[in-house]
């Protein structure tokens, strides 16, 4: 039997992430100057991260986009996140990657205040996430790069599949999603949804006990073939058959 579980007792905020880009130390040198530090805007969910005052332009061909913000620290890598409306615009199609795998990424040319780079790769669509700590990951019975989905909006209701599951234990819990995914399901930052798991067998104990105390004519006849005794709790609930076969044999 497969159960679909919505952990309606936690829900999970929701974090919609603009076009952005994420900066190595030898790139921000080039766009903004040597030993250039990003100056932090506004600090995000996770420990550390923030929204920079410092924006490029991104140019594909004759195609541009501007105003990016940079989302800083620093990183290894340089790497671009486009939603996919941004990506067309560009007259690129970018795959949907985890952050930091650059596999058969397209480049792009970005363009700084004080100068301009061009990466062969590392523009993607970032894949939906949902940041999680340990405890929460026990809570949710999941593990990292599970695959789970979740539920949100109110007139756009929307289950999003295919949401990885990332967990670390300086993660604070929140959904990740771009704007696209956002505007399709009627959501802003801020707002909030809830982690669905589809799970095989019994998955939790209110479900287990539900499972359990009904019990039919085919359980009391097994029951009666192995000679065992039925447990039978002020939860139990019997078929008007099981009921009439039990009180026969003395079970009840
Ligand atoms: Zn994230």
């Amino acid at each position: 039997m497969e159960y679909l579980n919505i952990f309606r007792k936690k829900s999970i905020p929701i974090g919609v992430s603009v076009s952005h880009i994420h900066i190595s130390r030898e790139h921000l040198d080039k766009l903004f100057g040597e030993g250039y530090e990003l100056t932090p805007r506004n600090y995000l969910t996770q420990k550390g991260e923030f929204a920079s005052e410092e924006i490029v332009t991104l140019i594909n061909h004759t195609k541009k986009l501007e105003n990016i913000r940079i989302l800083g620290p620093v990183r290894d890598r340089t790497q671009v996140e486009l939603s996919r409306t941004n990506a067309i615009r560009l007259e690129l199609n970018p795959p949907i990657r985890d952050s930091g795998n650059h596999e058969d990424t397209p480049g792009i040319t970005i363009i700084g205040q004080a100068g301009s780079i061009t990466i062969i790769k590392g523009v993607i669509l970032a894949m939906r996430h949902i940041h999680m700590s340990p405890k929460d990951a026990d809570f949710f019975h999941v593990r990292d790069s599970e695959i789970v989905q979740f539920l949100c909006g109110e007139q756009r209701r929307l289950i999003f599949d295919s949401v990885i599951v990332r967990v670390n234990k300086n993660y604070v819990l929140d959904f990740h999603i771009d704007t696209d995914e956002a505007n399709a399901a009627g959501i802003n930052t801020g707002d909030t949804g809830y982690l669905i798991k589809f799970s095989r067998g019994l998955s939790n104990k209110k479900e287990s006990r539900r499972e359990r105390t009904l019990i039919t004519e085919t359980d009391v006849l097994a029951h009666l073939n192995k000679g065992e005794k039925l447990i039978v709790t002020k939860d139990t609930i019997f078929t008007p058959l099981a009921l009439d076969l039990a009180r026969k044999h003395n079970f009840v």
